[in-house]
């Protein structure tokens, strides 16, 4: 923190221990003799604290509205972020073709409108970050799923040039389960091996909403399989080939929060959760490897790939921060010998005699320290007389068909 920013902090906190309100003025309007020196500050006393944690707040408070800038948005920068918010139009919008009633609050609040005002408080932030925002609808108009997830799939990528968002994050709101059901879910298309990009943005956008909206976490799981829902997923994910997540951020079919998301300062809070969330996926990086390249022939046939673990040179970049256990190569689904150097991060794989011949579709597979997944996964190998030739593939979603689920369980 530089030495105005820290000025500035320290204005904001005596100000806000004074209980005066302004700290909401800009920084540069405040007189310089109300600066107080951090040494003469009173430290708080245990008892204090143990008093703060007697009276503490029910989870369900929502606690005063603030949206400063979160230093980690610094890694939002030209990432292409597509924002789709659900519905509008035809489809429970303003021209609704659909039955009365749909996609709306008992007392008719609409989710097309909820889901508009988080998008455009999002692409805000975001832009304001720095992103690439690119909205999938800026008004209330009718768009249809596969176009929604076009728009991510052609849309060009900032930062390196090539085709196909960063991210696609659509935003909607959910019904059901009665009176006093309010949770937050995030959804992902496919197995859980289909789609690791997708799950790792999808567990800090869950988490930042059920904090932001006080809603019931730990209700449930945080992130879902779209096809938990349906066998084929959610259309607009499965048409997604690149990571996409789709938040229900929480149940406008409860009358009590119906009436919070009529509230643009609550959307507020939604759009703030989600921009947090998404600094901090962003701050964990995004591992890549270099386009893998093929030699030899026939049964000794080997891959060559550089992994890189997709955050800054930070300290402790000397050592390794991939893990290891992580790495893995598969070619058409089974997994190949591998050889993997922590320190050049050079990753060789053996692949079979079979991969000779015809078209093949590799995976590479890696986690950095913090846990985030490598993307693109899957690589298409072509093999004719010409030599070897490897193209990056759509992220994973093959599937009309769920995951497989046990018929029994181990008790
Ligand atoms: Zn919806």
């Amino acid at each position: 923190m530089g030495f105005d920013r820290r000025f500035a902090f320290c204005v904001a906190l005596w100000a806000t221990c004074a209980g005066c309100s302004f700290h909401h003025k800009p920084a540069a309007t405040r007189p310089a003799a109300t600066m107080p020196a951090l040494s003469q500050r009173q430290p708080m006393p245990l008892d204090d604290a143990m008093h703060l944690i007697d009276h503490r707040a029910a989870w369900t408070d929502l606690p005063p509205i603030d949206v400063p800038r979160n230093p980690a948005e610094k890694h939002l920068k030209d990432l292409t972020i597509v924002i789709d918010p659900g519905h509008g139009g035809a489809d429970g919008g303003s021209g609704s073709t659909r039955p009365a009633g749909y996609k709306a609050g008992r007392a008719g609040e609409k989710e097309a409108y909820m889901n508009i005002r988080v998008g455009l408080l999002l692409e805000r932030l975001l832009k304001d970050a720095g992103a690439d925002v690119v909205m999938t609808r800026h008004g209330d108009d009718t768009i249809g799923l596969r176009e929604r997830a076009e728009v991510a799939n052609n849309v060009k990528r900032k930062r390196d040039g090539g085709v196909g968002a960063d991210l696609f994050v659509s935003i909607h709101h959910n019904a059901g389960g009665g009176r006093g059901t309010n949770y937050t879910s995030v959804w992902y298309h496919g197995a859980v091996d289909d789609n690791e990009p997708d799950m790792d943005v999808a567990r800090y956008l869950d988490l930042e909403l059920s904090k932001a909206m006080r809603t019931q976490i730990a209700r449930g799981a945080p992130i879902y399989s779209s096809q938990l829902m349906y066998d084929s997923g959610f259309g607009v994910l499965r048409a997604c080939h690149v990571p996409a997540v789709l938040c229900e951020c929480s149940f406008f079919s409860d009358p009590d929060e119906e009436q919070r998301l009529r509230d643009a300062g609550y959307n507020l809070r939604e759009a703030y959760a989600i921009y947090t969330g998404l600094c901090e996926w962003a701050y964990c990086g995004r591992p890549t490897q270099t386009t893998p390249s093929v030699s030899g022939s026939g049964s000794e046939l080997v891959l060559t790939t550089t992994l890189d673990e997709g955050i800054p040179n930070w300290w402790g970049s000397d050592r390794n921060r991939i893990v290891a256990s992580t790495v893995q190569v598969t070619v058409d689904g089974q997994a190949v010998p591998i050889s993997f150097d922590e320190l050049t991060r050079n990753l060789t794989a053996k692949l079979p005699s079979s991969a000779g011949n015809g078209e093949h579709v590799i995976t590479i597979h890696h986690a950095n320290l913090l846990k985030n997944h490598n993307w693109p996964q899957r690589y298409q190998l072509s093999q004719s007389s010409a030599g070897a030739a490897v193209t990056a593939l759509p992220a994973l979603r093959p599937s009309r068909q769920p995951p497989r689920r046990a018929t029994t369980r181990a008790s």
